[in-house]
């Protein structure tokens, strides 16, 4: 069997940085990132035969763990029939059916290949409704790599130190304006200033590819009404917190109506999916029936709707979210206690399944409390994990995720390496 070593060698010659995501290359922790050949459960397996705990869940869709038997039979059933059809099939509505009950603000949803889709077409879809140009985002959100988005972004590209990408037109970017998250002042500067010309507003309403942030009292209830008062498009990006904080999302949890939605990760039961929704108003400016164009070969693909309608009934008929909690707070508590005894700063805010060690005297609000943080105990911290058999997101600026597969038992294996890693720092 060949190894990491030589699979990363091998890759170095054919792929730019021997990877198909830039994460993947463990640039900012530093040493030699490890393949894995497969993966149960909690457990990831890597081509090394070194088996570890795993908090990545795949950067979020793996809700369920690796290789769910339930997920994997309604794949299978699905491959009985083909792969793709090229025409409509019975599996997207009833995708569509779940979406629409799950998630509060969607009327309609269509279905693209991955969170970066979705995110770019809500973008065009909200220009091409207002008639206007400018959107807002914010410093540290993670949209996917749409030119547009890619400013001042969080996730890899930030961790990488290229939060602004080369090979984005300065007069794009100049349709994109940046503020900083939690700062209502600077949103309500925004709209008095250019308020007619924003099409809309894009955010992550829980920021989480910079760590886990969470927003202030009032904040998006804030933005909310500017949005409406302005004629502006709210969408919430809930690529990564759909399904995942509750079956709703990050909109049911604070009862905040977006008007459009980015769907991805979980909705895809582990196979590439994204998909966007909302109101029906704006939905129906899409092509066929209205003038905004999208498209897709293998939207919709059977394979990745059973995967991901398994998932998501899963989710609503098991009590996945209690039990995702009560584990999420034993790892919080397990590891804020530690580092108060140990006197060592540490944050670790927390919801449902997610959570993220911040290295900071003071809670995070913004990303540049979050650059703030310390590097150099978070890359120690994430080393002695591995080596112990936890594998933890390979960035200070990501989060952490659970599942329903994490048993216990390793719940309890992972907080007494993760307590250890701390009191070695
Ligand atoms: C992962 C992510 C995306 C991009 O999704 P891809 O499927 O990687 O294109 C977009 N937005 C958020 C919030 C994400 O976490």
């Amino acid at each position: 069997m060949t190894n990491s070593q030589d699979l990363f060698e091998r890759a170095k010659q054919l792929i730019p940085g021997g990877v198909n995501s830039p994460v993947r290359a463990f640039r900012s922790v530093g040493g030699a990132p490890f393949f894995v050949k497969r993966a149960d459960g909690a457990t990831l397996t890597t081509a090394d035969d070194k088996e570890l705990i795993d908090f990545v869940c795949t950067w979020g869709p793996a809700i369920h763990g690796h290789n769910n038997p339930i997920i994997k039979e309604a794949i299978s059933k699905a491959l009985e029939k083909g792969t793709s059809f090229g025409t409509s099939n019975p599996y997207e509505v009833e995708m569509a059916e779940l979406i629409v009950k799950m998630v509060p603000s969607v009327e309609k949803v269509r279905m693209v290949n991955s969170g970066t889709e979705a995110t770019m077409t809500a973008i065009r879809l909200a220009r091409g409704y207002t008639k206007r140009n400018k959107i807002i985002k914010f410093a540290g959100c993670y949209h996917g790599h749409v030119d547009s988005l890619l400013i001042k972004a969080g996730s890899g590209a930030l961790t990488l130190g290229n939060p602004d990408s080369a090979g984005i037109p300065e007069s794009f970017a100049q349709e994109t304006i940046v503020l900083a998250y939690n700062d209502s002042e600077a949103l309500k500067d925004a709209f008095s200033k250019f308020g007619h010309d924003i099409a809309a507003v894009i955010l992550e309403p829980f920021p989480a590819n910079i760590g886990l942030i969470f927003p202030k009292d009032g904040y998006l209830q804030n933005l909310r009404d500017l949005c409406t008062q302005n004629e502006t498009v709210l969408i919430f990006d809930e690529v990564m917190t759909g399904f995942r904080v509750t079956a709703g999302g990050v909109q049911e949890k604070v009862g905040i109506t977006p008007d459009l939605t980015a769907l991805g990760k979980i909705i895809g039961g582990g196979l590439p999916v994204g998909a966007f929704g909302g109101k029906t108003e704006i939905m129906d400016c899409l092509a066929p029936l209205g003038p905004v164009y999208q498209a897709g070969t293998l939207s919709g693909n059977p394979l990745a709707m059973a995967a991901g309608i398994a998932s998501l009934k899963l989710l609503l008929e098991t009590d996945a979210y209690t039990r995702l909690e009560k584990m999420g707070q034993q790892v919080q508590d397990a590891l804020v206690s530690t580092a108060k005894a140990a006197g060592i700063p540490l944050q670790v805010p927390q919801v449902a399944s997610m959570f993220c060690p911040y290295f900071s005297e003071k809670p995070v609000e913004s990303l540049d409390d979050a650059v703030s943080t310390n590097t150099d105990r978070f890359n120690k911290f994430f080393h002695t994990c591995l080596e112990n058999g936890v594998y933890l997101p390979p960035s200070k600026y990501e989060a952490n995720f659970i599942s329903t597969a994490h048993e216990q038992g390793a719940i309890d294996q992972a907080c007494d390496v993760m307590t250890a890693a701390l009191k070695a720092i």
